[in-house]
């Protein structure tokens, strides 16, 4: 079973896909990367007012810390497009897993506040190698 596999499984998104899952490294160990490309011929979403608009460019690849898998620290890779918006202009996109410029995913947070609840902040920190 392949990690694109399992995700589509449990973190589907409607108008992007993931591509290629490696292995990186990340401050000095694996880390698994998963690509994420956005459908074929889909418009983005203009981060200001929510309304699709069309493309204008790709910014560099960008990266989205996920759910640790096995002890690997694993995150989404993506060009984040900026779009044309008729009403606020060239803005980023809005992407559904992850909130402006923060590198967790909205579900790593929320896993890392489930297990807040149990743990000090400083041992979810450690345990899940994060900050
Ligand atoms: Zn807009």
């Amino acid at each position: 079973m392949q990690i694109k596999t399992i995700l589509n499984n449990c973190h589907k998104f409607k108008s992007f896909v993931y591509g290629r899952a490696y292995f990186a490294e990340h401050a000095g160990k694996q880390a698994i990367h998963v690509e994420i490309e956005a459908r074929k011929n889909s418009q983005g979403i203009c981060s200001r007012c929510q309304r699709l608009a069309p493309g204008y460019d790709r910014l560099k690849a960008r990266k989205f810390e996920f759910i640790p898998l096995w002890g690997f620290l694993v995150f989404f890779i993506y060009r984040m497009r900026r779009v044309e918006c008729p009403v606020c202009g060239v803005t980023v996109e809005e992407v559904p897993w992850a909130d402006g410029k923060h590198e967790q995913t909205k579900t790593h947070m929320q896993f890392l506040a489930h297990w807040a609840k149990k743990l000090s902040w400083k041992e979810v920190a450690e345990s899940f190698q994060t900050s």
